[in-house]
């Protein structure tokens, strides 16, 4: 633009002065300003004339200087420019092109159209766990190494680093290439260890590839079947490869449309708790209820958890859904007496959430149930994954008041050691021994054993999954405190479970 512009006035300016030349030269222009120069020396005009000629022989030198002068601003305003590109297409990181590199070579002409490639999609398992180990500067370390390892992974390959721990590998095909081996050959490499700082890390890595054309019409549908393949790699885990295949574009389709009407079910409260009672069973008496989330489709209709929870969990969606239960379920319990408790389910995926108990804290607060209303069950897998921490939140809540019981006690997989490190208000022994339990001598071994063990650590037990009088019985005769189950009742609606509190009432008020 300024180059432009200089130009167009050294042009303009030669040409007026080409104009004036010869129109000075046809009228003696000189000689005619000596004449009268001479014919008046006493207004002293050759001095004036020396003067302006000084004066344009030095325009002349600043004219030249600043003309060197701006043609090194331009170079220099050519380089920033040329590395504003650079770094609008490249991670500064590792020096591969980015998502946005991969996007415009697509948009301009694809490029890729021409030839076959094989895409590989790949992403880094257990990045953020070397991240929070040894820090941002080695997880920085780590990563240029698996830029470095995937620069040199297959011949000929153009890798693009896509986002945090995300890489893209196109790789022009070879007639007797072996898609899947150069995809195990890639997870084989990232899988080795790392030197990160002094420290050795390992990391894994889920590889999920598609062949252009024949994956997508075009390369940029093909990178999308790639990183389709990576998701099915991701949850297979073990540093999986897999090539593309129509069914996993269907799957992925659905499950993104049930995960969008699973959000807006949360959202518009569409997935409510229902209560199953919980009975002493040395009085009958009414002790509490169990929420259980119903996701409600239409009159009557619902779906169980067991058929959303997961993917609610998949969806990073269980924060909000839990909150949205616990707050639902906080305010229909206000309604019930006081010696009524709410027994509500955490799941395991929620106890990474260091602030899981101060949110259930705040929900206890704004909603005004009491503490000592709320009963959280949980599972052992909740306790083993990191020790620690399941500690310190199981212990906030102890101390505000909570009680904790043991959910599907002797499912999982930990043993009475790690158990000890915690208090628990509460056992409950999995319905699949109390059901089986009068076939299986076995299983009613185990069912006195954890009765025992409750005992003798004086905490009491409810047994779920009570479905016939035997059962009843044989529970009763062994000293089971609580007692759940569809011989009791399935769960309810908010508004019968509060039926059900006012008919007891009624019942009690009869009896005495
Ligand atoms: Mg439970």
């Amino acid at each position: 633009m300024v180059q432009n512009k200089t130009t167009k006035d050294a042009v303009l300016l030669t040409s007026i002065a080409l104009v004036l030349w010869p129109i000075a030269i046809l009228y003696n222009f000189h000689e005619n300003l000596d004449a009268f120069m001479d014919a008046n020396e006493s207004l002293q005009l050759d001095e004036l004339f020396t003067a302006l000629c000084i004066v344009g022989l030095l325009s002349l030198v600043f004219a030249a200087r600043r003309i060197r002068e701006l043609q090194s601003e331009i170079r220099l305003r050519n380089v920033a420019e040329q590395n504003m590109d650079w770094l609008a297409h490249h991670d500064p990181l590792t020096g591969l092109p980015n998502r946005r590199a991969l996007a415009e070579r697509q948009a301009d002409a694809d490029p890729f159209r021409e030839g076959r490639w094989v895409i590989y999609s790949i992403d880094l398992d257990g990045f953020k766990k070397v991240n929070d180990l040894v820090g941002h500067q080695g997880g920085d370390l780590l990563l240029k190494d698996v830029a470095h390892r995937l620069r040199n992974a297959l011949p000929g390959a153009e890798v693009y680093r896509m986002g945090g721990d995300e890489f893209l590998l196109v790789s022009p095909r070879s007639e007797h290439m072996d898609y899947a081996h150069a995809g195990q050959h890639i997870a084989r490499l990232l899988c080795n260890p790392y030197d990160v700082g002094g420290m050795t890390s390992e990391i894994g890595a889920s590889v999920g590839f598609a062949l252009f054309p024949e994956d997508g019409s075009d390369f940029k549908d093909a990178t999308h079947c790639a990183d389709v393949a990576m998701y099915v790699a991701k949850k297979a885990g073990h540093n999986s490869v897999y090539g593309f295949d129509r069914i996993m574009e269907d799957r992925a389709l659905r499950r993104a449309e049930t995960e969008m009407a699973l959000k807006s079910a949360i959202r518009d409260n569409q997935i409510v708790p229902y209560y199953q009672p919980l009975i002493d069973l040395k009085t009958g008496e009414l002790r509490g209820f169990e929420a259980l989330a119903r996701w409600k489709t239409g009159p009557g209709q619902y779906i169980l958890p067991s058929d959303f929870i997961e993917l609610a969990e998949k969806a990073g969606l269980i924060v909000e859904l839990s909150d949205s239960l616990l707050r639902q379920a906080c305010r229909d319990a206000l309604q019930w007496p006081p010696t009524v408790r709410l027994a509500f389910n955490i799941s395991p995926t929620q106890f990474v959430d260091r602030q899981l108990s101060l949110r259930i804290i705040a929900i206890l607060m704004e909603t005004g149930l009491p503490p000592s209303q709320l009963e959280i069950e949980i599972t052992e897998t909740a306790l083993v994954q990191d020790i620690e921490q399941a500690s310190q939140i199981l212990a906030d809540l102890r101390k505000s008041g909570i009680r904790i019981a043991l959910d599907d006690f002797g499912t999982g997989y930990s043993n009475l050691s790690q158990l000890s490190k915690f208090t628990f208000d509460k056992i409950k022994i999995d319905r699949s021994f109390v059901m089986a339990y009068d076939t299986d001598k076995k299983q009613e071994d185990i069912v006195r054993a954890i009765l025992g063990l409750g005992q003798g650590l004086g905490i009491a037990t409810t047994a779920e999954g009570i479905e016939d009088e035997s059962q009843l019985a044989f529970l009763k005769s062994i000293g089971c405190d609580f007692g759940q189950g569809f011989l009791f009742s399935k769960a309810l609606p908010a508004q019968e479970a509060l039926s059900l509190i006012a008919g007891r009432g009624e019942r009690d008020a009869l009896a005495s």
